[in-house]
């Protein structure tokens, strides 16, 4: 079986890894002159390489660490105790052991319980669609209280969505409360984070070999224009005037991305694609001189400052694994289209050191040694209440023609993790052996239910 696979982010490159090694011969496009996609690598300009977007693995990731261990670069793996952090009214609050947790001004004694309980309760849900016809909203006052409600969880929640989240379900926040929990573990309950010597890339490249290895080329710089579909099937795909025949055509990007390529697809399914939203992101990453908070880290539940947290990847990547920088990443989650993707870089910078003077006023802009904003439109898909129905199949309406996309997680967050075990599930299903719907998920697409990781 011929497939063409158009995207070489963790997806793309996962599909052509599972799929290669079942005998299919793959072929991948990617626009971009690097693998990776969000996932991939920055070169600053001393030669360094780094993660444009900042990214963790834990060690709940059971998936990855067995792709590590199977391409033989577990041994590239690296963990670090880490510590969680919120800003509040100026000051930064240490919330890693139940004694800070206890000691946490925002809250009362009663809330504070609460806010324990909340994530405690969490971690026991099994039943996720039962939290499908709850706003995130009604169900954090339900658990939490309306002082804990007020005090933390809405800010942090207005802070995330530019936009409301009236429409958001409570298997948002909950897949959240799964994965926050999950980076603690043992009898210690002790937070740890994790990377691969060399970032996403690493996990790439290897998997890039073994494909290549199996007989699989890959193409960089090489932008799929359309998957040419005749008479409901898909012939190939087109690169400028020539196309590519395949027996199979897979596209591994956001749903806003893969209609452009099938004007031929129909109009009803176009229609349909058309109701997955996506949050976007700017996400500047400051490279300074030494450690700015120390903390992996540091949610901000204040409303003023407009990026949503400070994450400090080097709270668990020794520096000497990124030429002895230190490196903070200042995201602010964005609809697609908000104004604040309309800003230009520098009005970026200036107005994110403003309010990083304003949190860290002893902040000497001296120690900056880059200043790099990176973003992007379609980051996080976002399911709506009730609406796992308007999740795309990897099987589409066109023959031979499948999607494996990240808005079909769900409700695992999009991580590493979740999407290379998607790629995996997906490689089964365009291979005709996919899992059979479990009665529980009878109305759900089968590959809808992803493992929280
Ligand atoms: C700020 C941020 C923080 C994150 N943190 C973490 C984390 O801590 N841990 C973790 O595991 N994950 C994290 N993630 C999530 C992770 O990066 C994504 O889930 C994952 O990279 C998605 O991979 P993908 O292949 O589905 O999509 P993408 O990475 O978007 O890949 C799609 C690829 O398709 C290419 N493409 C687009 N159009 C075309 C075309 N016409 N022809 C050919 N190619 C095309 C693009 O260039 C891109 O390379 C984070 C993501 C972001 C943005």
């Amino acid at each position: 079986m011929k497939v063409g696979i158009i995207g070489g982010g963790i997806m793309g490159i996962s599909l052509g890894y599972f799929l290669s090694q079942q005998g299919a011969q793959v072929e991948i496009f990617e626009a971009s002159s690097v693998l990776g996609g969000l996932a991939g690598p920055l070169v600053l300009g001393d030669g360094t390489q780094v993660d444009r977007f900042y990214h963790a693995i834990l060690s709940s990731d059971s998936h990855l660490r067995q792709l590590c261990a199977e391409l033989g670069i577990a041994d590239q793996l690296r963990f670090r105790q880490t510590k969680t952090g919120f800003y509040y009214q100026g000051r930064i609050h240490s919330m890693n052991n139940v004694v800070e947790f206890l000691r946490f001004p925002p809250l009362g004694w009663i809330d504070r319980f609460r806010l324990g309980l909340t994530v405690l309760y969490a971690q026991f849900v099994r039943d996720w669609q039962s939290l499908e016809g709850i706003s995130v909203e009604e169900w954090l006052l339900r658990l939490s209280g309306r002082g804990t409600y007020e005090n933390i969880w809405r800010p942090m929640l207005r802070a995330k969505f530019d936009g409301g989240f009236d429409h958001i379900p409570a298997t948002w926040i909950w897949s959240r409360l799964v994965r926050m929990k999950s980076t603690r573990g043992g009898a210690s309950q002790k937070e740890e984070a994790g990377h691969l010597i060399g970032g996403y890339a690493t996990l790439i490249k290897a998997m890039a070999a073994r494909i290549e290895a199996a007989g699989g080329k890959i193409h960089l710089r090489c932008p799929v224009q359309e998957v040419v579909i005749e008479q409901g099937r898909a012939q190939g795909v087109r690169l400028g005037n020539e196309v590519r025949p395949f027996d199979a055509a897979v596209v591994t990007l956001q749903t806003p991305l893969f209609r452009r390529l099938i004007p031929a697809a129909g109009q009803e399914y176009h229609d349909y694609l058309g109701e997955t939203e996506y949050l976007g992101i700017i996400a500047p990453l400051l490279v300074l001189d030494g450690p700015l908070t120390g903390y992996w880290t540091l949610n901000i539940t204040e409303d003023r400052i407009p990026f949503t947290g400070v994450i400090e990847t080097t709270a668990y990547i020794d520096p000497q694994y990124v030429g002895g920088h230190h490196l903070v990443y200042l995201p602010k989650y964005t609809a697609p289209g908000s104004r604040w993707q309309q800003m230009t870089d520098d009005e970026i910078k200036t107005t994110w050191l403003q309010n990083l003077q304003i949190m860290f006023p002893d902040f000497d802009t001296r120690r900056i040694r880059y200043f790099l904003v990176h973003r992007e439109r379609y980051v996080e898909p976002l399911h709506r209440l009730n609406s796992t129905h308007l999740i795309p199949p990897v099987k589409t309406p066109v023959k031979n023609l499948y999607l494996a996309t990240t808005a079909q997680i769900y409700p695992a967050l999009t991580n590493g993790e979740s999407v290379s075990r998607h790629a995996r599930q997906s490689a089964q299903i365009i291979l005709g052996e996919g899992p059979v719907t479990s009665p529980k998920m009878a109305g759900v697409p089968h590959e809808v239910q992803v493992a929280i990781g």
